[in-house]
């Protein structure tokens, strides 16, 4: 598969399977079997997984159109497809002592039939995902977890969860470890239902794991070291994902406005409402300089991941930072311009408009990225 190739499986997928069914998926809240199948077949679950497993070896380039289209049916879908590249990154990236055991797992995502996500953030410690309460315990050469996972995207649907726990033997609360846990894993479960105001439908429900028990060969990093893959291997492609979502989201916005703009008319003046309003034309205007702006700032973070540089981390923390914003006053101008229709859900709109308050929600959340932006300027620690 090629770049252009994905982008026109991702454009394929996005208006037969995703967008006839976003808004009836959204209201019941279900989680779109039928889409992750899909993406499936297309090879689009194993994108950036290496030839030799199956994947397509594409880059972080291609991810980013492919989740921003996905995310412009869909943003739901989107959040899935999101966080099973995450886990396939992670598992990918295993310690040599895993190698062996994970070669299936990633041959299966290549070929398109397993879902993965991450299992981080925990009810103790909240979005600081980055400093998990849970502590494996040894138990023969392996170990034994018990957690409780506070939202899990794909919970109940996925394959195989990437899960954070304190190192059996870590002194400090960053001192993680990640476990490859399959759905089938004796205690774990999924601990309640999932009913957001928005990404209704990406079932992030709560995980409970008790006394789970892995085996060493799915240590999937070596003790302690949890902390820093998630930084180095998690964070700069959630933050792209995460942008690119939030990007898609913009760009649906700015497409239903119009459509509106141009479909709704006052009869009385013998015009539609973009004839009429400068107004509404100037705000409209402000949503497509806002999306624009995102895009750009994406391409951006797309040539620092080719290629870092000193500003990396940096537009890292600041490109997920800043689409989560963008993508909450893009979407909050387009419920003001379409008005009661918007309100009254009979646009796409209102959805978008929720969909669009999980990015700055979900972890680092924006309050802890500008956090830590501030602090890295001033040259203070960040943890
Ligand atoms: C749709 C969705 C999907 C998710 N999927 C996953 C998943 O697949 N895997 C996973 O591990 N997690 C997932 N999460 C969890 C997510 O990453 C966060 O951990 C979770 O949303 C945090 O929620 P909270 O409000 O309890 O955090 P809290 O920590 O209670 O935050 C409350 C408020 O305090 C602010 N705050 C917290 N700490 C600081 C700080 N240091 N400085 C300034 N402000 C701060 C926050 O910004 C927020 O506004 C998902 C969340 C959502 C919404």
């Amino acid at each position: 598969m090629t770049h252009d190739t994905a982008i026109l499986k991702a454009q394929e997928i996005a208006s037969r399977v995703l967008a006839p069914s976003a808004g009836q998926n959204d209201k019941a809240g279900q989680f779109s079997t039928n889409a992750v199948e899909a993406l499936g077949k297309s090879g689009l679950l194993g994108l950036m997984l290496p030839v030799d497993v199956g994947g397509s070896g594409l880059g972080p380039r291609t991810f980013a159109v492919v989740t921003s289209t996905l995310a412009e049916a869909d943003a739901s879908v989107a959040m899935v497809y999101l966080m099973h590249v995450l886990g396939a990154a992670t598992i990918q990236a295993a310690r040599s002592g895993a190698a062996q055991a994970v070669a299936p797992i990633l041959r299966e995502i290549g070929a398109g039939r397993h879902l993965s996500t991450l299992a981080f953030s925990e009810a103790g410690s909240r979005s600081h995902f980055w400093a998990p309460i849970s502590r494996a315990h040894r138990n023969g050469s392996g170990v034994r977890i018990s957690a409780k996972k506070s939202w899990v995207t794909s919970a109940g649907h996925a394959q195989s969860y990437v899960v954070s726990a304190l190192a059996p033997e870590g002194a400090g609360p960053t001192d993680s470890t990640l476990y490859l846990l399959s759905a089938e894993t004796r205690g774990l479960s999924v601990a309640g239902p999932w009913d957001g105001l928005g990404l209704r439908a990406n079932a992030s429900a709560p995980i409970a794991l008790d006394e789970c028990e892995v085996a060493s060969d799915l240590q999937l990093t070596d003790d302690g070291a949890g902390f820093p893959a998630m930084l180095n291997v998690v964070l700069p492609l959630f933050s792209l994902g995460s942008a690119a979502v939030a990007l898609g989201l913009c760009r649906a916005a700015v497409a239903g406005t119009t459509v509106h703009l141009k479909s709704a008319k006052f009869e009385h003046l013998g015009q539609s409402l973009g004839e009429s309003l400068p107004t509404l034309r100037a705000q409209l205007a402000a949503m497509q300089i806002d999306t624009d702006g995102l895009s750009a700032r994406i391409d951006d973070l797309v040539g620092h991941l080719e290629k870092p540089q000193e500003t990396t981390t940096l537009r890292v923390l600041e490109t997920k930072a800043a689409a989560g914003e963008v993508a909450i006053s893009v979407t909050s101008t387009a419920m003001r311009v379409c008005g009661g229709a918007a309100f009254s859900k009979h646009l796409s709109i209102e959805r978008l408009f929720r969909d669009a308050h999980a990015g700055a929600v979900m972890a680092p959340t924006g309050d802890v990225l500008r956090e830590f932006i501030g602090k890295s300027l001033l040259g203070m620690p960040l943890f």
